[in-house]
């Protein structure tokens, strides 16, 4: 069986990352999705991230309408900062050996595999589901001089580009601009309730 698995800071949660869930899933006949909200991401420590609450609300929000997809509270519950390879291992001591593990990422999050913690274990680990962001090409043979064995672990989706970002969409709240079919409905009205990403302080 397979099982993808979703990591990401998700603040917040956008049709990106959904686009390319559904992608993975369809095309690699995963059996479920696992979205992985970050508690305390590693590689976002110098920026303000919005309360863990208010991301995964967001999360569940956007999946609602989805029977494959999943939320796991693993890297919030856990004592952060949580890294990628430790919450895979984790993953695959509960479902058992037998279940292959794809880890879905974006072409900018791959280029920066080596920056990770044990990129060398995560490689023997799990599979890479990876789809393509605009501005951001992979060389997968000069990827595998780097990090041995990588490229074969990666599978590249046919999904559609999309130039959509978490920080960009928080600009666009800042700015006043809309955001309207960049997020599902339902974010778009926890943002706005919330006062998420306006200049005044959010509530909880
Ligand atoms: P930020 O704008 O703050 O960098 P983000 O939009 O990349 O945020 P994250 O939650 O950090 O959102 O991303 C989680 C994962 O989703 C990463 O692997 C990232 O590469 C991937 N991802 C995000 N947006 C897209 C997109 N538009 N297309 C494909 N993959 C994406």
């Amino acid at each position: 069986m397979r099982i993808g698995v979703f990591g990401g800071t998700f603040d917040p949660i956008h049709i990106g990352h959904l686009v390319s869930a559904e992608e993975a899933r369809v095309e690699l006949n995963l059996e479920r999705v696992v979205f992985v909200p970050a508690g305390l991401p590693p590689h976002k420590l110098d920026h303000v991230v919005s309360p863990v609450e208010h991301r995964l609300a967001m999360v569940e929000l956007a999946i609602a309408s989805n029977p494959h997809f999943v939320v796991s509270r693993i890297d919030i519950d856990r004592p952060g900062p949580c890294y990628t390879v430790d919450t895979i291992e984790l993953l695959k001591d509960e479902w058992g050996d037998e279940v292959e593990i794809y880890f879905i990422l974006g072409s900018d999050s791959l280029l920066e595999i080596l920056t990770w913690h044990d990129p060398r274990r995560l490689v023997r680990l799990c599979y890479f589901a990876v789809v393509s962001r605009p501005g951001y090409q992979v060389d997968l043979d000069e990827l595998d001089a780097l990090l041995p064995g990588v490229a074969s672990r990666v599978r590249m989706l046919d999904a559609p580009e999309l130039a959509i970002s978490s920080t960009d969409i928080q600009r666009r709240v800042r700015e006043g601009l809309s955001i309207k079919y960049q997020v599902p409905e339902p974010v778009e009205g926890y943002i706005h309730r919330h006062k998420l990403y306006h200049l005044t302080l959010p509530t909880s």
